[in-house]
């Protein structure tokens, strides 16, 4: 069976953890989307791990950690990534790469540094990991697979053409040093030798598994608002974040996706610019965010401080709408544990009318929260494993969040630890 988990909001809701958890019962698990640009934190009896290319359940040595073609490959960062996870005590993870992924090369990671400093205050916000630059490229035809590699002739002539076209956006729009092709080259051939173990046709290894009854987990990335069709365009990643992309970044038949695990997280945060309707500030905002997660609400890949806002039921509803949800869980429960009071986000207010639907990036520029105050419990939930044992108010809570999502709440997570999990 193929389980998706994704987020329903801006990112950072937890998904990490919830792979981390439901890999106990997976065989494989599959990143399809995205690149190192976002990240993952985990937090296991080996340690605390932030991971950016690899999947979430390296951890566990039952699992098979699979790299989707949908995915924007940084060879370097995935290798070290492994390095370093195997370094701090974890069995060698078993690891395999599309042939069909497409590698962020040296020059995506240039081109976004280069494009941030020159929108300087206008920026979309990138963490420079070559993401937009590598999606353009690989729709602009021009990106090269992991496959190509291994074709050195084909891929110089390749690599000289392409260089063409981005040196006279060096040199004419950005004004830095010139590419050269032979240094690519080599550089190319340096991550076929790291890449070259993992590298197979992980469309036929999922077919066959899901033929032989495995079990599946494909791993997204951001979430819903982030999606660059249905999330708050431009303010978006460059990679659908829907489950619905799981079947094509994996490489396997949409209707195997039997479950969608929506991951929502009990307060909300947000990094980058963009419209942020439940956004708090000032001391409330510093005390939620210090709070917050485990040791604090910051950027697993960049260390910025997120944006943080209260619970936002119409952002949060659509986003498990259009991920097709079958469950949600609902996450970092616990950290709520210290407020009197708990507003939650239940309309949009837009030019003078209320709405509860989400609507499109003009319209929601506009937009102002209209809140609701749920009492809080103002205990530590943290080791609680028995729904019934939550206190009354932080039930309430949850029944209020669900009947507004319209999605039902399977999955609880009151803490950071694998074991931090009511089921429902
Ligand atoms: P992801 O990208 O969706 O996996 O989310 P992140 O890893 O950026 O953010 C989740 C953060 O919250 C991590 O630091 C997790 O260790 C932590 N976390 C996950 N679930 C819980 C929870 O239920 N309670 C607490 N306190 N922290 C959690």
């Amino acid at each position: 069976m193929v389980k998706a988990i994704v987020g329903a909001n801006w990112g950072d809701e937890g998904k990490g953890k919830i792979t981390d958890t439901l890999a106990k019962e997976s065989d494989i698990i599959v990143r399809f989307q995205g690149g190192a640009n976002a990240g993952h934190t985990i937090v296991n009896n080996y340690g605390k791990f932030a991971l950016h290319t690899l999947p979430s359940g390296v951890f566990y040595d039952h699992t098979t950690s699979v790299i989707g073609n949908g995915v924007a490959l940084d060879i370097p960062k995935l290798v070290g990534e492994l390095e370093e996870v195997v370094s701090k005590g974890v069995p060698r993870p078993k690891i395999l790469v599309s042939d069909r992924a497409q590698i962020v090369m040296p020059y995506h990671i240039l081109f976004d540094t280069y494009e941030e400093a020159r929108l300087a205050g206008k920026s979309f916000g990138s963490t420079k990991s070559g993401i937009a630059p590598f999606y353009s490229d690989k729709y602009a035809k021009i990106g090269f697979q992991v496959s190509e590699l291994f074709d050195e002739v084909a891929l110089k002539e390749k690599l000289e053409r392409v260089l063409v076209q981005k040196n006279v956006l060096i040199e004419h729009l950005y004004h830095q040093p010139l590419l050269n092709a032979d240094e690519l080259f080599n550089t190319l051939m340096e991550y076929r030798k790291m890449i070259e173990p993992y590298v197979c046709d992980t469309s036929a290894y999922l077919y066959q598994a899901i033929q032989e009854g495995k079990n599946i987990l494909l791993e997204g990335q951001l979430g819903s608002l982030k999606d660059p069709d249905h999330g708050i365009y431009p303010m978006v990643t460059s990679s659908s974040t829907l489950a619905g992309y799981g079947a094509i970044g994996a490489g396997i038949p949409p209707y195997e996706i039997k479950k969608v695990i929506t991951v929502c997280k009990a307060y909300s945060s947000a990094v980058g610019a963009g419209a942020f309707v439940s956004e708090i500030f000032g001391e409330e905002a510093d005390e939620l965010r210090k709070r917050g997660g485990d040791g604090g609400e910051y950027g697993a890949t960049t260390g910025r401080p997120r944006r943080m806002g209260w619970f936002d039921c119409v952002a949060s509803r659509y986003g498990c709408r259009i991920q097709g949800t079958t469950d949600v869980a609902f996450t970092v429960l616990d950290v709520l544990g210290y407020l009197d009071e708990i507003p939650v986000c239940t309309g949009y207010e837009i030019d003078g009318r209320i709405t509860d639907d989400f609507p499109t990036t003009t319209q929601l520029e506009k937009a102002k929260p209209v809140l609701e105050v749920l009492p809080g419990w103002k205990t530590d939930i943290r080791g609680i494993r028995r729904y019934e044992e939550l206190p009354e108010n932080c039930r309430n809570y949850i029944e209020f969040v669900e009947k507004q999502l319209g999605f039902p709440i399977t999955i609880i997570s009151n803490g950071p630890g694998r074991d931090d999990v009511i089921y429902r």
